[in-house]
């Protein structure tokens, strides 16, 4: 299968990985949006959360706890960060193997948006 996260999680494509389990993999995103920005990403290939199916549940649960613990050993567990799925078009979703950004080290703001038309509905 073509899918970036998979040649990652194959070693066929380096990255910076800061935590591994049976289950999940964490590794520092390329395009850093706050000091620290890092993507939790199951073995499991998903494509979106869309495709979370039933026996899925712990393992997206497993990837929050993970998120949580990476904030911790970083720091920031309690100053705060925030953890975000993009999903499809609208979601900004680029990779299509689920991953959970988690965004540290700084206030990071709210809303997550630049521009104010987007609170619109669509017309
Ligand atoms: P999303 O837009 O939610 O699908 O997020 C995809 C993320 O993957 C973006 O924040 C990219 O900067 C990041 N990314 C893309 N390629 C790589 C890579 N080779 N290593 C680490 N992060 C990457
Ligand atoms: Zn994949």
């Amino acid at each position: 299968m073509d899918c970036l996260f998979c040649k990652i999680l194959n070693k066929e494509i380096p990255a910076d990985i800061i935590y591994e389990d049976d289950q999940v993999i964490a590794f520092n995103d390329i395009n850093p949006q706050a000091p620290t920005h890092a993507l939790v990403i199951p073995r499991k290939h998903i494509a979106s959360t869309n495709e979370i199916a039933d026996e899925d549940q712990a393992l997206v649960g497993h990837m929050v706890q993970v998120a949580g613990k990476i904030a911790k050993e970083q720091g920031f567990d309690e100053s705060g960060y925030r953890t975000v799925f993009n999903c499809n078009g609208h979601g900004g979703q680029t990779v299509f193997h689920i991953h959970l950004h988690l965004l540290g080290g700084k206030p990071l703001g709210w809303p997550p948006y630049f521009d104010e038309n987007l609170k619109q509905p669509v017309a």
